[in-house]
C-alpha cells in the first residue's frame, strides 16, 4: 500500500463492502432466524454425556444447529467433528450461514506456551505475541476460528486462582500484553488467514471479585476502574479485537452482562468498538439468579438492550435468546436493536471468510500442530519468563564440568501435563517435555540424574467442574499407597540429595491448583512438599528449587540456596528449565505481582496511594514485621549484574500536552551476556486527586554483552501523566512536579525529576 491514506480507504471500502453483504443478508431473515444467530452452545459430543452434569445436553444440539437456532458452538477441538456440524449449519438450513467455533485458546492449542502470567514475566510482548500467534495458527488449522482470550482483567490478589490468566498487577504491563496478545491472535486485522478471532475478557473487573474468591460481586471506584482494570481493555481494543466477553459478576451492583453503561457507554460510544459481545459461560439465564430478571425472556431482552449481542449457554437448556424474536412480537424488543446484534455477528463471519472457507482441513490441522518451530518458540517463552528470586551463593548456573550428580526431586520434576497449568484440554492432545527428560536430554551420560518425586500432590478438598472435564494426570503411582509405602518414597528423596553434588526440587501447585473456581486461601506448598523441602535443606547439601506454578508462595522461611521461579512453563518447560539451570539460557524474567508473604497479605499492589499516618506511625499488620512484601512489583534477578547511571531529563519543565524525554545508561557489569528489563516509574506530587506513589509507565528488556553499556531513552507523552479524576470526572493532565525513577523493579531509586507547567 503507498501511503496510510490509501490504507486506510481501502480498509474503510472494505469495512462497507462487509457491512452491505451482512445487511443483504440480514434483509432476508426471519425473526426466529435472527435470534438463532444470537445463541452459543457448549459441544463436547460423546464427552458431554461422560463429563459434568452442568455439561449434559437436554436438547440435540445437531438438530438445534439444523433448525437454525444456533449461530456459535464453543469447545470443539476435533476439526472432523467441527465439519460435520458445520455441515450441517452450511448445508441443512435455509441460509446456510456458517456456524463460529469458540474455544479457550488461552496459551496455546496443541503446543502449549507458559501461562499468561509468566508470557507477563518475560516483559516482552513479543514473547505474547509470538506465543498466541503459533496458538491462532494450530486452532484456525483445527477450525476453531474464535478465542475466549486474551484475559485481560488486571489481578491484585493472588488469592484469585485467575490470576494465572492475566498479566498481573499493573495496567501498563497489563496494556502491553493486552495488545500483544490481540495480535498474536489475530494479525494485522481479524480475518487474517492462518489467525483467529481474539475476544479479550471479562469485561470489567472481574480480577476485582472480592476476598480473592472466584466469582464474588465487585466494587470499584471509577478511579479504579478507569486508571488500573479498564487500560488493558482499551489496549485490546485499540488494537482491532473483534470481540469482548462480558464479565460474570455485578460491578457496583450491575450485573457486568446487563451494564449499559460499560457495553453501550464506554466500550461502543467512548472507545468505538465495532465488534460483538459475547456473554460468559450461563450468564444471561442466570441474570435470573443475579436478581437482574424476572425470567430468561426479560433477561434476554434486557442483555440485549445493554448491547450485548451472544448468549453462551450449556445446552442443558434452550437458550434464552430465542426468546427475542417472541418479543419482537410482542414489542418488548424493538427491530433495531435486534438487526444491531445479528449484523455485529454475520460481519464477523464475513470477515473471517467463513461464507467462502467455512471447512477445517484435518490433514492440515496436524501438520500444522507439528510444527517444530512451535515448540522453539514455546521453549524460548518459558526460558523468557523464569524469574530468578533467589541466588545468594550463587548455586545457579550449575557448573556442569564440576557437578558429577544431580537429585532431582518433588512431584512436579516429572508432571509433563501439570506443567501446562489450567486451560489445556484434553481434546487438542497437548503433551509437556518435563524437567526429567529436559535434563537427562541436555545432561546425557555427563551428570547422573537421580529422580525421586519424594511426595504426592494431594486432591483438592472440593472437587469442581474442571476436575470432570481435565483431571489431573500427573499423580505419581505412589500417591493413593499406604503409608509405609509413602514414607519409603518420602526418605528415597532425601537419601538421594545426600548422594547428590545438588538436589533440585520441583515443587508447585498442581494443574488444577490455578485458573478458575481454584482460589488458595493460603499460599504454603500443599501437601507434604515444604517438609520435604526442609528435610533437603538440612543434608546441608547445595538446594535449587524451581517452582512450577503461578502465584506467590510461601516457603515460611525455608532458605534454599537458589529459587527459580518457572511458573506453568508449557509444552518445552523441561527443555527451558534444563537451560536456565544450566545457563544455557540466562533468566532474565520479572515478576508481574509483588510477590506477597502469604494470602493473608492479599490483595496487595506496588502503586498505593501515600495515605496520612498519624504521629509517625506505620502501616503494619499488629503479627507481622512488614507490610511489604517479599519480593517487590518487576523484582527479578540474573546471573550477571547491571547498574543504572546518569539519569537525564532533557527538559526541567514543560507545558502541558508536551512530552518529557528521560535517558539513563544501564551497563552489564558481570561476566554473562544476559537480557536486564529497565524499568520507568512516575510519581506526581501534587494535583486534583492524589496520585500512587509509584507508577510503571515505561519498560524495556535489554539484550547486553559482558561489559556493554547502553543509553536507554523513553519519551513520557501526554498520555501517561494523564489519568482520571473523580473529581473532574474525566481524563485530565495536572500542572505538578513530577518524580521519576529508573531501575530493574519497583524499587528503581535512580531518581529525577521535571515539572509539568500550567
Ligand atoms: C469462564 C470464561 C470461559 C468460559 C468458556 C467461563 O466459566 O469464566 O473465561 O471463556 O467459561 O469456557
Amino acid at each position: 500500500m503507498a501511503n496510510r491514506a490509501e490504507a486506510r480507504a481501502a480498509a474503510s471500502s472494505e469495512d462497507a463492502a462487509v457491512t452491505a453483504r451482512a445487511k443483504a443478508l440480514l434483509a432476508q431473515m426471519t425473526p426466529e432466524e435472527k435470534a438463532g444467530q444470537l445463541v452459543q452452545y457448549f459441544y463436547l459430543g460423546e464427552a458431554s454425556a461422560t463429563s459434568s452434569e452442568a455439561m449434559t445436553s437436554a436438547i440435540s444440539v445437531e438438530d438445534a444447529v439444523a433448525r437454525g437456532e444456533v449461530g456459535s458452538l464453543l469447545l470443539m477441538t476435533d476439526p472432523v467433528e467441527i465439519n460435520r456440524l458445520q455441515k450441517i449449519a452450511v448445508e441443512k438450513t435455509r441460509l446456510g450461514i456458517p456456524l463460529l467455533f469458540g474455544f479457550d485458546v488461552i496459551h496455546g492449542f496443541h503446543t502449549i506456551m507458559p501461562v499468561p502470567l509468566a508470557m507477563a514475566a518475560s516483559w516482552d510482548p513479543s514473547v505474547a505475541e509470538k506465543g498466541q500467534a503459533v496458538a491462532a495458527a494450530e486452532a484456525r488449522a483445527a477450525g476453531v476460528n474464535w478465542t475466549f482470550a486474551p484475559m485481560v482483567d488486571i489481578a491484585r490478589d493472588a488469592r484469585w486462582g485467575r490470576i494465572v490468566e492475566g498479566a498481573g498487577e499493573d495496567p501498563v504491563l497489563g496494556a502491553a500484553m493486552a495488545a500483544a496478545q490481540v495480535r498474536g491472535f489475530q494479525g494485522e486485522k481479524v480475518g487474517t488467514p492462518g489467525r483467529i478471532l481474539a475476544g479479550p475478557k471479562h469485561f470489567a473487573g472481574y480480577g476485582a471479585s472480592l476476598g480473592g474468591r472466584d466469582y464474588d460481586q465487585v466494587d470499584l471506584s471509577d478511579n479504579e476502574l478507569r486508571n488500573v482494570y479498564l487500560p488493558p481493555f482499551k489496549a485490546a481494543i485499540d488494537a482491532g479485537a473483534g470481540n469482548i466477553m462480558a464479565a460474570y459478576m455485578q460491578l457496583n451492583g450491575v450485573p457486568a452482562t446487563t451494564s449499559s453503561w460499560l457495553l453501550n457507554e464506554v466500550l461502543r460510544k467512548e472507545w468505538g468498538f465495532d465488534g460483538f459481545v459475547v456473554s460468559d459461560a450461563n450468564n444471561v439465564s442466570s441474570l435470573v439468579r443475579q436478581g437482574a430478571a424476572a425470567n430468561p425472556e426479560e433477561a434476554a431482552v434486557r442483555a440485549i438492550r445493554s448491547g450485548l449481542d451472544l448468549s453462551m449457554e450449556m445446552p442443558s437448556r434452550t437458550s434464552p435468546m430465542l426468546s427475542l424474536a417472541q418479543s419482537l412480537k410482542d414489542g418488548t424488543l424493538d427491530a433495531k436493536t435486534l438487526d444491531t446484534a445479528v449484523l455485529r455477528l454475520l460481519e464477523a463471519k464475513i470477515r473471517l471468510g467463513l461464507f467462502e472457507q467455512p471447512y477445517a482441513d484435518p490433514a492440515k490441522a496436524k501438520s500444522v500442530a507439528a510444527k517444530a518451530e512451535h515448540r522453539d518458540i514455546a521453549r524460548m517463552a518459558a526460558e523468557r519468563a523464569a524469574v530468578l528470586l533467589e541466588n545468594g551463593k550463587g548455586v545457579l548456573p550449575l557448573d556442569t564440568s564440576k557437578t558429577q550428580s544431580i537429585a532431582l526431586i518433588g512431584p512436579f520434576a516429572n508432571a509433563p501435563h501439570d506443567q501446562l497449568g489450567p486451560w489445556v484440554f484434553p481434546g487438542p492432545k497437548p503433551t509437556g517435555v518435563s524437567v526429567l527428560e529436559g535434563l537427562k536430554a541436555k545432561l546425557g551420560d555427563t551428570v547422573k540424574v537421580t529422580y525421586a518425586p519424594g511426595v504426592a500432590i494431594p486432591k483438592r478438598i472440593n472437587r469442581s467442574f474442571f476436575d470432570d472435564i481435565n483431571p489431573p494426570v500427573d499423580l505419581p503411582e505412589f500417591a493413593e499407597a499406604d503409608e509405609a509405602k509413602t514414607a519409603a518414597e518420602f526418605d528415597r528423596a532425601v537419601a538421594a540429595a545426600k548422594a547428590a553434588d545438588v538436589a533440585v526440587l520441583v515443587l508447585g501447585e498442581a494443574q488444577n491448583m490455578a485458573g478458575e473456581a481454584a482460589s488458595r486461601a493460603s499460599f504454603e506448598l500443599p501437601g507434604q512438599q515444604q517438609r520435604l523441602l526442609e528435610e533437603v535443606i538440612a543434608t546441608g547439601k547445595p538446594v535449587v528449587v524451581v517452582l512450577v506454578n503461578a502465584r506467590p508462595i510461601n516457603l515460611q522461611g525455608a532458605k534454599p540456596d537458589a529459587v527459580l521461579e518457572a511458573w506453568y512453563p508449557g509444552s518445552e518447560g523441561g527443555p527451558a528449565i534444563a537451560n536456565l539451570l544450566t545457563g544455557d539460557a540466562v533468566p532474565g524474567g520479572k515478576l508481574p505481582i509483588s510477590w506477597v508473604r502469604d494470602g493473608s497479605q492479599a490483595p496487595f499492589s506496588y502503586d498505593r496511594m501515600i495515605s496520612h499516618a498519624p504521629w509517625g506511625a506505620d502501616t503494619r499488620y499488629w503479627d507481622q514485621a512488614s507490610n511489604a512484601p517479599l519480593y517487590e512489583f518487576g523484582y527479578g534477578l540474573s546471573y550477571t549484574t547491571f547498574e543504572y547511571g546518569n539519569l537525564t531529563v532533557a527538559k526541567d519543565a514543560v507545558a502541558k500536552g508536551e512530552p518529557v524525554e528521560v535517558s539513563f545508561d544501564l551497563t552489564n557489569t558481570g561476566s554473562r551476556a544476559a537480557d536486564e528489563v529497565a524499568q520507568l516509574y512516575i510519581h506526581q506530587r501534587s494535583g486534583t486527586s492524589s496520585r500512587p506513589e509509584r507508577q510503571l509507565k515505561k519498560f524495556r528488556r535489554i539484550a547486553l554483552q559482558p561489559g556493554e553499556t547502553q543509553h536507554v531513552t523513553f519519551t513520557l507523552t501526554a498520555d501517561d501523566l494523564r489519568y482520571w479524576s473523580s473529581v473532574t470526572k474525566d481524563w485530565i493532565q495536572d500542572a505538578s512536579v513530577f518524580d521519576v525513577w529508573a531501575g530493574g523493579s519497583s524499587k528503581a531509586d535512580l531518581a529525577g525529576e521535571f515539572t509539568v507547567t500550567p
